[in-house]
């Protein structure tokens, strides 16, 4: 068969890939712990389940106006008022089939071959892959544990060339868990001003945050910074939504006109139920509580993680400040052997913590970051204090 040029040119999801690894295992009837979620642990809320019901019930179940219906645009801009201190109005959101959805569209309407988009690593997996599809150039800038996951000004002045079009953030971050303060994001903003480039900020894990963390969205910085930003987010992570399959972005109008465009000749509206269920989640009276349990229980988990690393040798990790994710770094049990084998990188870690310790973590070369793994917390106590006996058992049994 033959494939077009550009799907030979990405990369298959290696989340879901080490996710599907684990399902086979545990199909052969072995017990893995699976530390590869990219979703909560956590069912949607009641209250956003029955606004659902609901929905069916009231026959919402016709196509909608394609970038998304006026009551969940209304709670969108809502929402930015509330949460962000953003006024946007309707002709400026766009809804689609999730927020990676979202960025896909973007990249489709925003750029050409030739064009370089400024990506921090570590990065989300699809950000990069989503840009060769747009036949652009993805740009990476690195950062590590030292500059907490975060990029200066200097180092994305420094990556500006006269091809330069935008710059990509996600604040909290996945896979690292790290998330720029308000003062960060002043500095770049400079920069991304005086170059004048594009911004897509996805804000996805705004609302998990720990320690009193407060989320800044960049748009939120200035008028003119705001015209320069496309905000991406969406129900998945924060309310516990993933398959219900809702993102949007809010730009300025001609961004999101071209958008809707593009979203007209492919996927239309997204799916009716799941935009009526979203009203009630960004604006319902009981999600802020629902919301809270979950924070609430991630960040036990963090600390029960935090403490645990700290006492394995060979381990190290940053402490996100958000997200559901931790980000250990695996480059102090580089060097050592294992089944005739010297352990080099990320991949080397995970297929023998996979093997050997039955806990399944995604190698973080799929982010860019080849000394760490991302070990995902949206999962149990349980598992967590089970998964990590087990990984500093096997760690033990290397030999250097
Ligand atoms: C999960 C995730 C998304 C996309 O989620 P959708 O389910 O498509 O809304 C986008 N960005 C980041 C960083 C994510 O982790």
């Amino acid at each position: 068969m033959k494939f077009s040029q550009r799907i030979q040119k990405v990369q298959p999801s290696m989340t879901l890939a080490i996710s599907a690894k684990a399902q086979a295992l545990k199909e052969q009837g072995i017990d893995v712990i699976g530390f590869g979620a990219g979703e909560p642990d956590f069912d949607t809320p009641d209250n956003i389940k029955q606004a659902g019901i609901d929905a069916i019930q009231n026959n919402e179940t016709h196509y909608t106006i394609v970038s998304g219906t006026h009551a969940l645009k209304d709670a969108i801009i809502e929402k930015f008022k509330r949460d962000n201190g953003l006024t946007y109005d309707r002709k400026q959101i766009v809804v689609s089939c999730g927020a990676k959805h979202s960025f896909y569209n973007l990249a489709q309407v925003l750029w050409d071959e030739g064009d370089e988009i400024l990506i921090p690593s570590p990065y989300w997996v699809s950000y990069p892959d989503m840009v060769i599809l747009a036949n652009a150039k993805p740009v990476i800038l690195n950062t590590d544990e030292s500059s907490g996951f975060k990029i200066t000004a200097e180092q994305l002045q420094q990556a500006v060339t006269p091809k330069t079009r935008a710059v990509i953030l996600n604040s909290p971050s996945n896979p690292t868990g790290s998330a720029y303060t308000k003062q960060e994001l002043e500095k770049l903003a400079e920069v991304i001003l005086k170059n004048k480039l594009l911004v897509i900020s996805d804000e996805i894990y705004e609302k998990i945050i720990f320690d009193g963390f407060e989320h800044c969205s960049i748009a939120s910085l200035s008028e003119e910074l705001k015209q320069n930003t496309i905000v991406i987010n969406g129900a998945s992570k924060c309310f516990a939504m993933t398959g219900w399959r809702i993102g949007y972005l809010a730009a300025q109008e001609e961004i999101a006109s071209a958008v809707s465009k593009l979203q007209g000749q492919s996927t239309s509206g997204p799916n009716s139920i799941a935009q009526a269920a979203s009203v009630e989640a960004l604006i319902g009276e009981k999600t802020p509580g629902e919301i809270q349990k979950m924070v609430v229980e991630f960040k036990k988990r963090r600390d029960t993680l935090m403490d645990r690393y700290a006492k394995i040798e060979g381990v190290s990790c940053y402490q996100p400040v958000g997200s559901f994710y931790s980000f250990p770094d695996f480059s102090g049990v580089f060097g050592r052997q294992w089944n005739g084998k010297t352990i080099e990188g990320s991949l080397d870690v995970a297929e023998f913590l996979i093997e050997e310790a039955k806990v399944a973590l995604v190698p973080g070369i799929a982010f860019g970051a080849d000394n760490n793994l991302r070990l995902s917390f949206a999962t149990s106590m349980e598992n967590i204090n089970e998964g990590l006996n087990r990984i500093e058992s096997a760690l033990h049994t290397l030999r250097s």
